[in-house]
C-alpha cells in the first residue's frame, strides 16, 4: 500500500474531532468539559485513570485553594455544588505576617462585599468530578492514552499514540502539566529559575481552630502556610530549601509537631497532630510560547508557579475559560478554531497575563527573602502602609480572585 493511501485508510478509520485535549488533570479535564459543554466534539487522553474520590477516605494531602473565578467556572460546567458538597473548606479570611519585621496584612472577604474567599479543596476530589461530568458532556475518554507524536497537516492534527493508534483533531490542547512532553515535542522552551525549595505538605490538628482563616507566616527559609480544612484541621504548606525540606520529612512525629508549632508562631497554638507528610519541588517555569501549529498549552505544561499565593491552579482555570471563550468566538464567526491568528488571541491574552502574576509571586518570594536589617525594615514599613491602603488592598484581593 502506498503511504497515501495507508494514511487514508488510517483517517477513516480514526475519528476526527474537533478536539484533542491530552493530560486530564484539573485543568485538561476542566477544558475538555468546557470545549465539549460549548459544542466541539472532544477527546480526553490521559495516561493514568483519576483515583476515585471518596468521603471515607482521608483527606488527599494534595490541596488547592480555588478562588471566585475557578469557583465561578466550575459552577458553569455544573461541578460545582457537587464538589461544595462533598467537601470543602470556605475561608473568608487570610492573614499573612512576616517572622522578621512582625508586619502583617489581612484580607477579610466581609470588607470588601463579598462572603467568602475562596474554597480549600482536595485536587483529586476536583478531577474525580470533573471526570464523572465527561461522559454525560460527551467526551470520549481515552485512558490509558499516551501520546507519542503529533503533526499537523493542512486543516488537521494527527496523534500518534503510544498502542499505534492515530487520532485527528482540529485543535491539539496540551495540559500535560509543568513537565509537558507534548510541550517538548512542540519544541516550546521555558523559562524560570529552580527554587531550590520543596513544600513540605500535611494536614493538622492544632490547639486552637482555625476560624476558616489561611494563616501564612513569612520565614527567612520561605513561606508557611495553614489552610483551613472542611474540618477542623488545617493543611500545610511548608517551603522549605531542599536539605531543610528533607530533615523535617525525617523528623519522628513529635519533633515535627514541635518545630511546625515554633515555625508558625504557635498562631494556632500547639500543633497536636498530623498526617503523614509529603514534598513536592518549587520552580517557576513559563513556556516561551503558548502556542505552535493547531497547539496549545495550558495549565501547568504552560506555567508552574511558586505556591505561596496559592494561584496555580486558579491560572490553569482562567487559561480554560479564555480557550473556550476564544474558540465559540471564532466558530461563531465562522472561522477555523485551530487557525493560527485564532490561537494567537488566546496565547497572546493568556501568557502575558500569567507572566504578570508569576513574576508578581516571584518578586514576592525575592522580597521575602531578604535578610538585611535595612531591607527587613523597609519591607515591614510597605507592609504595613499596604495594610492601611484599603483601595490598593482591594484591588490585589479582587485580582487574586480573578474579578
Ligand atoms: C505544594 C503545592 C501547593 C499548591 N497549592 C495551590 C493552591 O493553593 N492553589 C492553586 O491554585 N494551585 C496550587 N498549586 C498548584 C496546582 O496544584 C497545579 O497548578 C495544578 O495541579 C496543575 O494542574 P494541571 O491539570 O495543569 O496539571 P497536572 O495536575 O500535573 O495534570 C497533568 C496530567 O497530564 C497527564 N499526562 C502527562 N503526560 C501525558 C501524556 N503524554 N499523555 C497523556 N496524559 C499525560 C498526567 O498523568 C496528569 O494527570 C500547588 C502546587 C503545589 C506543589
Amino acid at each position: 500500500m502506498s503511504a497515501a493511501a495507508a494514511e487514508a485508510s488510517l483517517r477513516r478509520r480514526a475519528p476526527t474531532l474537533d478536539v484533542a485535549v491530552v493530560g486530564g488533570g484539573m485543568v485538561g479535564a476542566a477544558a475538555a468539559l468546557a470545549l465539549a459543554r460549548a459544542g466541539f466534539s472532544t477527546a480526553l487522553l490521559e495516561v493514568r485513570e483519576p483515583a476515585a474520590w471518596s468521603a471515607d477516605d482521608e483527606v488527599d494531602l494534595r490541596v488547592v485553594g480555588l478562588a471566585p473565578s475557578s469557583l465561578a467556572l466550575l459552577d458553569d460546567l455544573g461541578v460545582w455544588m457537587s464538589i461544595r458538597d462533598a467537601r470543602a473548606g470556605p475561608y473568608a479570611h487570610m492573614h499573612v505576617w512576616d517572622a522578621e519585621s512582625g508586619a502583617a496584612i489581612d484580607f477579610d472577604a466581609a470588607s470588601e462585599g463579598r462572603d467568602l474567599l475562596g474554597y480549600i479543596v482536595e485536587n483529586n476530589l476536583v478531577q474525580w468530578t470533573l471526570w464523572q461530568a465527561l461522559e454525560a458532556a460527551g467526551v470520549s475518554r481515552l485512558c490509558p492514552a499516551e501520546v507519542k507524536g503529533f503533526e499537523a497537516h493542512g486543516d488537521r492534527i494527527q496523534l500518534e499514540l503510544a498502542d499505534g493508534e492515530i487520532l485527528t483533531a482540529g485543535l491539539l490542547v496540551a495540559a500535560d502539566g509543568a513537565a509537558s512532553p507534548l510541550r517538548q515535542l512542540a519544541g516550546i522552551g521555558t523559562r524560570g529559575r529552580d527554587y531550590a525549595q520543596r513544600a513540605v505538605v500535611a494536614h493538622v490538628r492544632t490547639e486552637r481552630p482555625h476560624e476558616n482563616t489561611a494563616w501564612q507566616r513569612f520565614l527567612p527559609s520561605g513561606p508557611l502556610a495553614l489552610l483551613p480544612l472542611a474540618d477542623d484541621r488545617s493543611s500545610l504548606v511548608w517551603s522549605l530549601p531542599e536539605a531543610e525540606a528533607r530533615r523535617v520529612l525525617a523528623l519522628d512525629d513529635q519533633a515535627f509537631l514541635d518545630e511546625l508549632g515554633i515555625a508558625s508562631d504557635f498562631r494556632l497554638g500547639r500543633i497536636i497532630d498530623s498526617t503523614r507528610r509529603a514534598a513536592f519541588p518549587l520552580k517557576l517555569q513559563l513556556a516561551e510560547r503558548y502556542q505552535a501549529d493547531r497547539f496549545v498549552l495550558l495549565g501547568d505544561a504552560a506555567h508552574a508557579v511558586h505556591p505561596l499565593a496559592g494561584q496555580g491552579v486558579n491560572l490553569g482555570l482562567r487559561d480554560v475559560t479564555e480557550l473556550r471563550d476564544t474558540l465559540v468566538a471564532a466558530r461563531a464567526a465562522g472561522r477555523d478554531i485551530g487557525a493560527a491568528h485564532v490561537l494567537r488571541r488566546y496565547a497572546r491574552r493568556r501568557r502575558s497575563a500569567d507572566t504578570l502574576d508569576a513574576l508578581g509571586f516571584d518578586a514576592l518570594a525575592r522580597i521575602y527573602a531578604w535578610q538585611s536589617p535595612a531591607l527587613v525594615a523597609a519591607r515591614g514599613l510597605g507592609v504595613r502602609l499596604l495594610d492601611h491602603l484599603a483601595p490598593l488592598k482591594r484591588r490585589i484581593s479582587e485580582h487574586a480572585a480573578g474579578l
